[in-house]
């Protein structure tokens, strides 16, 4: 026989993703200092708020002609709770990123699940490389609700059931759903930010479109607005040069 779970540890679901920015030290001065250390030298500090004109300019050129390394000198960490399946595309992005994620071995899983909420486009059509997501029926929008939960929970009344019989939570984990929640802190730059972003968003200004998982490009938005509020100069150069990372 099981035990009962607590309140606590009913199942929820969420169709939403979480991303805070929590610490920062990122903005447009950073990239100019970075670039006019190559012809003013140690005084380009002095040289920042000269100017704004040429800053908007130099900042431009520099994403125009991909100088990529004055954007890197500004740091962004953000919070972030998102399905597990997120996570895996999201770690894949090596160059310029940190990352840091609980513990499925140290702490006990919380049983917060990802449901498409009704705006998600559920249904695919065309080939790879050359395909569209439409809407779902009303009957396919019941069935993808009703078969995740019912799944979901099932799947945490087996963890639970080997947690309270003492199996490790790190062996227990294994029946665990990749819509399971998780959380991490992701460190990044400008630069590893542009990349990411030009990879996981769509966009009417995109150079090279792309053709993310919409649950990963709902966490890149987030992180676009982030950013763009941070270093809105370098955030326009970005859109006007078609959004392809310097
Ligand atoms: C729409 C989409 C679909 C995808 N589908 C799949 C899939 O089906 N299967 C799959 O496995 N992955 C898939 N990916 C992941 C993809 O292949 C990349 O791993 C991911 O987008 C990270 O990109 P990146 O390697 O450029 O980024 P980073 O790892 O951050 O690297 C940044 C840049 O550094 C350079 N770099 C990094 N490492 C190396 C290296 N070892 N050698 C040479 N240069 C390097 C490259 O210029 C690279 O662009 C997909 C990605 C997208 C956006």
């Amino acid at each position: 026989m099981t035990d009962t779970p607590a309140d606590d540890l009913k199942p929820s679901f969420r169709s939403d993703v979480t991303v805070e920015l929590v610490k920062h030290t990122a903005s447009d001065a950073d990239v100019l200092f970075a670039a006019r250390v190559s012809t003013v030298g140690e005084q380009s500090l002095d040289e920042l708020g000269k100017d704004p004109e040429r800053s908007k300019g130099l900042i431009n050129y520099l994403m125009r002609d991909r100088h990529g390394s004055p954007f890197e000198h500004n740091s962004m960490t953000f919070f972030i709770s998102a399905p597990i399946f997120v996570f895996r595309e999201f770690m894949r992005h090596r160059v310029g990123w940190s990352y840091n994620e609980e513990s499925g071995r140290y702490r006990e899983l919380q049983p917060v699940f990802y449901v498409p909420g009704a705006d998600r486009r559920l249904v695919q059509e065309g080939r790879p490389g050359k395909y569209v997501f439409v809407e779902g029926t009303r009957e396919q929008q019941e069935l993808v609700t009703r078969t995740m939960e019912d799944s979901y929970r099932q799947a945490y009344e087996a963890y639970q059931e080997m947690l309270a019989a003492g199996v490790a939570r790190e062996v227990a984990r294994a029946v665990l759903p990749v819509g399971l929640f998780s959380s991490m802190y992701a460190t990044c730059n400008a630069r590893s930010l542009m990349h990411f972003l030009g990879l996981r968003t769509q966009h009417e200004l995109a150079k090279v479109p792309s053709f993310p998982q919409r649950e990963i490009e709902m966490v890149g938005e987030k992180m676009e607005a982030e950013w763009a509020r941070l270093m809105p100069l370098t955030y326009a150069a970005f859109n006007t040069n078609g959004r392809v990372a310097p």
